[in-house]
């Protein structure tokens, strides 16, 4: 029996935060960060993908590499927001517009952290879990030290 369904897209999958594996099961238990806003909620993860039983935790303290992968978020929307602040409201020595994007950029920083937090796990676990079409067949990937 083979999966005629079409491959879910690789940034769709990452940005609603679906396993890297099968793409198909969810990442996170409630798909809203938000609702509840402490680590607890915002990291509550199932153990295995519920679709193809890929291990998320890969092992301990697998998720301290997600470090990077928010900075280097962070950075991007940062720079990002510097651009279209500089097109749309523009930057002058002359007065504090520059400080205002200061502001309002660590502003946005604070308030998409939660979802934030989620995307790099997510981005971080795409890098060490490929998809796998096949995946009801075959068994995921586990690392050697823990099972
Ligand atoms: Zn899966």
């Amino acid at each position: 029996m083979t999966d005629s369904r079409p491959t879910p897209s690789y940034l769709w999958s990452i940005l609603t935060m679906k396993c890297p594996r099968c793409r198909r099961g969810k990442m996170f238990n409630d798909s809203n960060a938000y609702r509840k806003l402490s680590l607890k909620h915002i990291f509550d993860m199932p153990e295995h993908c519920p679709e193809c039983g890929q291990r998320y935790d890969l092992e301990q303290g697998f998720w301290y590499g997600t470090g990077y992968v928010s900075y280097a978020l962070a950075v991007a929307i940062s720079v990002s927001s510097f651009v279209a602040w500089w097109v749309l409201v523009g930057i002058s020595t002359e007065d504090n517009r520059v400080f205002w994007w200061l502001g309002l950029n660590a502003l946005l920083l604070v308030l998409i952290q939660p979802w934030m937090m989620r995307l790099s796990r997510v981005i971080y676990l795409y890098f060490f879990v490929s998809y796998d079409s096949e995946y009801k067949q075959t068994s995921p990937r586990e690392f050697d030290h823990k099972q």
